[in-house]
């Protein structure tokens, strides 16, 4: 029978016991490896009080002491590396170079959040003002000090995408249990063993019972969470269309929101890029885990005659990748996440056929493992401006190529999007870069970098449809989120 995967609250494993299910597959080879229970109230429900029950006394231990446990989680996800990875590659598909990418930069947020002491810190502004003596005997004034603490909030949630299994969690929890909040984890159904795995390891490293929980589940289960009462916050990364109802339904509810949502690309190539570099970048950006990135480009707009150079490059580049399972020797590029992507792939490739854009490399047709989730390196040229292919997520290795003449008209590709993820060039000239930069419309901006991904310290700032909230994840920003000011202003007789 297939082993259902177990949720962990209060401290414990606890088995499902029915409901609904999906089965989780590698889709590597389409086994399935895992069921996953969908549907259970009453276990968020025990994951939440679980965590309420936890805050007095987490909010209370000393923030050093919190951040103790995280230096000694840190310790163990070294050491379980390899055994994270391989678990991502089996569940997820990735490369194992691609699932060691997604640990270390997990670890990186860990790391980060081990410095909640400092990160935390308030302020203090004495003598703000001087008040009047409500004793008409005493002549002098009496001095007002005045300080802002940050404070936990509470109970948060998490709910997290497929695309990155243990990176994406580690956004959330270590910082919101750093800054001496507790946490229920909601992972995406696809990719639940990993957040597990995850969530015990931090237990192994001390973490008390209740402070960090996790469930699994669908729709159901996701809108119970962020609309609960004792629920304080909401983290959210996935996709567009689900962002905008997890941010208008929790917001309704009164929680605090942040959701970090899809993405359409671009890339910019001047004719003065050094070439050798703008091709590694925009392969790896637009292919790097299968496309499957919400910092994948994937559109390149070629200015001017760059496509002279760019173009047989760039086909040669994509021909090179070897499409296999992800702990194959010699795999660059691993299976789509399920057979559902494979059809939404297809799907995009033949709009693309249909949009009169000129099909240079098909997928479909790659050498591909007879099993499994499979389809190769895509590339467009000459797609319309205003196609899917041009602005829709695809979430696939799919690269659209698109032409104009000057600077102006690719910078408009960029700001005409409704996303603003990302935006990169590919140039020799600072010139060129400085406006690009200023007038993109993106919140992440790669100057002759393809993936510019934040570092922990950080935040990861989308902008327009990539973005739903005032604070993003990482960095300041999610200090800021997982904590509340408070503003003492005292005096003394
Ligand atoms: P998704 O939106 O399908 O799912 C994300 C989470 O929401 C999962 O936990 C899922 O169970 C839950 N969910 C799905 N449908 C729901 C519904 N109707 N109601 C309530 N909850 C629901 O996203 P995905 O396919 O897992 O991930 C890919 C998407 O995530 C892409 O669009 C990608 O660009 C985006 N992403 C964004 C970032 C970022 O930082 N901006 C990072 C990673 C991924």
């Amino acid at each position: 029978m297939t082993k259902i995967i177990d949720y962990f609250i209060d401290g414990k494993l606890v088995t499902p016991n029915g409901g609904a299910q999906c089965d989780s597959r590698n889709p590597a080879t389409g086994d399935v490896i895992a069921s996953v229970a969908l549907d259970d109230i009453s276990a968020a429900d025990a994951a939440i009080i679980a965590a309420k029950d936890a805050f007095p006394s987490w909010s209370e231990t000393p923030v050093g002491e919190r951040c103790q446990v995280l230096f000694r989680y840190k310790e163990l996800l070294e050491q379980h590396f390899d055994e994270l990875a391989t678990l991502i590659v089996t569940e997820h598909g990735k490369t194992i170079g691609e699932a060691r990418g997604d640990v270390r930069r997990g670890i990186d947020c860990v790391e980060y959040a081990c410095g909640a002491p400092s990160l935390m810190m308030g302020r203090t502004l004495p003598r703000i003002a001087v008040s009047s003596s409500f004793s008409r005997e005493r002549e002098e004034g009496i001095p007002l000090d005045s300080s802002l603490e940050r404070v936990p909030l509470g109970v948060c949630v998490g709910i997290t995408p497929f695309n990155f299994p243990i990176m994406v969690p580690l956004w959330m929890w270590p910082m919101a249990i750093a800054c001496g909040n507790t946490f229920v984890l909601k992972p995406s159904e696809k990719v639940s063993q990993c957040a597990l795995r995850e969530v015990e390891l931090a237990h192994e490293a001390g973490l008390p019972a209740g402070v960090l929980n996790l469930v699994t589940g669908g729709p159901d289960v996701v809108n119970h969470l962020i609309t609960h009462d004792d629920v304080r916050a909401v983290s959210f990364v996935g996709s567009t269309p689900v962002a905008k109802h997890i941010y208008s339904t929790a917001s309704s509810a009164g929680k605090r929101v942040q959701c970090m949502a899809g993405a359409k690309n671009t890339m910019i190539i001047m004719p003065d890029a050094n070439q050798d570099a703008a091709i590694d970048g925009v392969i790896g950006s637009s292919m790097g885990n299968t496309g499957q990135r919400c910092l994948a480009g994937s559109v390149a707009v070629l200015v001017g005659d760059a496509g002279d150079w760019f173009i047989p490059k760039v086909v040669e580049a994509a021909k090179q990748i070897q499409v296999a399972a992800g702990d194959a020797t010699d795999c660059s590029m691993g299976p789509l996440i399920d057979d559902a992507s494979v059809a939404r792939v297809t799907s995009a490739i033949e709009g693309g056929v249909a949009s009169g854009a000129d099909l240079l490399l098909d997928g479909r047709e790659s050498e591909t493992p007879e099993r499994g989730c499979f389809i190769g390196p895509t590339i467009f040229d000459n797609v319309p401006h205003d196609s899917a292919l041009a602005t829709e997520e695809i979430f696939g290795p799919v690269l659209s190529i698109l032409r104009v003449e000057t600077l102006d008209e690719a910078i408009d590709v960029t700001k005409r999007s409704r996303y603003g993820n990302m935006a990169v060039m590919f140039t020799s000239s600072g010139h060129a870069a400085a406006r690009f930069k200023n007038t993109a419309g993106a919140g992440m901006i790669g100057i002759n970098v393809g993936v510019p991904a934040p570092m922990a310290v950080f935040p990861f700032t989308g902008w327009k449809e990539s973005f739903f909230g005032t604070l993003h994840s990482n960095g300041e920003d999610s200090v800021r989120f997982y904590t509340e000011g408070r503003v003492i202003v005292s005096r003394w007789f």
